[in-house]
């Protein structure tokens, strides 16, 4: 049974392959762009830090010294789980010293900028946050401009030419392979560690004065980078909502998408629940972060969120309590969506954003359209494959046709569509992974209607 599946979903994939959604489109994405310091994490870099002796059951949020860096790797390499902390200048020196890493464009608007313009997307505009010199030429050759309201015009600088002066930020990032083994057993999967430095947002005004006109010429406004809006996040959260309203009242059908990141600081994973999220239209979220925030809304199993789909369709039904109309899940092996749009063109979001997902995970960096061949040999997870079982079995109790879903993956009943994805064995880089397949699936997937005013 479950090979007839399999074959079924191959003939899904063959059947989306040759095409790019993204061409065309019109992006304007805020807030966080970076230098990412990317490497391996290996015996030498190890050497230079205290093993810890037990796998911590929790981390330091804010990494003050090396002891808290150690522990908060320890956790990460051991669970398999991709961490991002704070760290002390200190930590942060330590990381630089060590050297041997590969500078790239980071943070999720520079993730999902790149990957538009290498798709062709019609217009691509960016919140040029901390654009450093540096910042700035990691930017070359995309489409990626930044709009500037001057004199109630706006005006349109190519990213790669932008700068102003404000003091540069980067994030370190330490990738591990499956197997490796720091603290404790080896790690259950390849993930990564990042260090980030203390440093936050920082808004453009003249960014802002830009949103009003540039909202009209969009299909969808992505925000993302409110992890990175310090400790006093109060200020800045409440521009985001202007901003967010200033953009929707400019164009009601522009459809607003968060990117949750993981927000280790209650309060402000709150105040995102509270204050933002009943404002957005559509949410991407891993499954890790889909857990948090489940875990705020009364769904109290973070374990059986992280791992189980029938938990994690659960918790995408709260967060779609609060009135956003799309929620979208990506884990190693599928992704889920609920989606007010049509499941047939859900589900091509979906196949689309795991070809670019798997070609990204084995090159280790953004793929580009003459590159997606080479997920055709990445292998379907069978974990996919499973967990699907486990929704069909849902469906089934609920007496709705749980066939269709398991051989065409979606379950119109429900707005539900799940795909199994392809997995990469041992990939290059995870870094930016989840935000590629959430911009490639918000970006290529087809509203029937904009969403209505709010
Ligand atoms: P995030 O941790 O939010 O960046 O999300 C990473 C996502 O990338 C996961 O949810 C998976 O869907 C996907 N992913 C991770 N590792 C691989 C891999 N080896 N092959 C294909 N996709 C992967």
């Amino acid at each position: 049974m479950r090979e007839s599946i399999a074959r079924r979903w191959e003939e899904h994939y063959t059947a989306v392959s040759e095409e790019n959604p993204l061409e065309g489109v019109k992006a304007l994405l805020a807030y966080n762009s970076v230098v990412d310091k990317v490497r391996a994490i290996d015996g030498q870099l190890l050497k230079l830090l205290r093993k810890p002796e037990v796998v911590p059951p929790i981390y330091a949020k804010t990494a003050e010294d090396l002891d808290d860096l150690s522990e908060g790797l320890c956790y990460s390499i051991s669970n398999g789980l991709a961490l991002e902390v704070i760290c002390s200048p200190d930590v942060i020196r330590f990381l630089d010293e060590a050297g041997g890493y590969e500078e790239r464009l980071g943070g999720q608007v520079a993730t999902v900028a790149r990957l538009l313009s290498d798709f062709s997307a019609a217009s691509v505009f960016v919140h040029p946050d901390r654009f450093s010199w540096k910042l700035a030429s990691l930017y070359q050759g995309s489409r990626a401009e930044v709009p500037l309201g001057i004199g109630g015009k706006v005006e349109y600088v190519k990213a790669e030419e932008f700068y102003w002066d404000c003091s540069p930020e980067a994030h370190y990032i330490l990738e591990y392979p499956a197997g490796l083994s720091f603290g404790d057993g080896p790690a259950p999967r390849a993930n990564r560690f990042i260090a980030a430095p203390m440093t936050k947002v920082l808004f453009h005004k003249e960014w802002e004065e830009s949103l009003s006109k540039v909202s009209k010429e969009c299909d969808a406004f992505f925000i993302a980078g409110l992890n990175h809006m310090g400790e006093e996040y109060e200020e800045s959260f409440r521009k985001v909502r202007e901003h967010i309203r200033t953009a929707k009242a400019s164009n009601p059908s522009l459809i607003i998408h968060l990117e949750i990141t993981s927000v280790p600081d209650l309060r402000k994973r709150e105040a995102i629940l509270d204050d933002i999220l009943p404002l957005v239209d559509s949410v991407g979220v891993n499954e890790a972060e889909l857990a948090d925030m489940a875990f705020l809304l009364g769904l109290p199993r973070w374990e059986q969120v992280r791992g189980n789909a029938v938990y994690q369709l659960e918790a995408m039904h709260l967060i779609r309590a609060l009135g956003v109309r799309r929620v979208n899940m990506h884990t190693l092996g599928y992704y889920l969506a609920l989606s007010p749009n049509p499941v047939e063109e859900v589900r091509k979001s979906l196949l689309f954003a795991a070809i670019v997902g798997a070609v990204r995970a084995s090159l280790g960096r953004s793929p580009r359209p003459e590159d997606l061949s080479e997920a055709r040999d990445v292998p379907l997870a069978e974990r996919g494959l499973k967990e699907m079982e486990r929704l069909s079995e849902l469906l089934k109790l609920k007496d709705v046709d749980h066939r269709t879903f398991l051989r065409e993956g979606w379950c119109e009943e429900e707005s539900m569509v799940a795909v199994p994805t392809r997995v990469v064995d041992n990939p290059k880089y995870t870094v930016g992974l989840g935000d590629t397949i959430s911009g490639a699936s918000l970006f290529s997937e087809k509203w029937g209607k904009g969403p209505s005013p709010r």
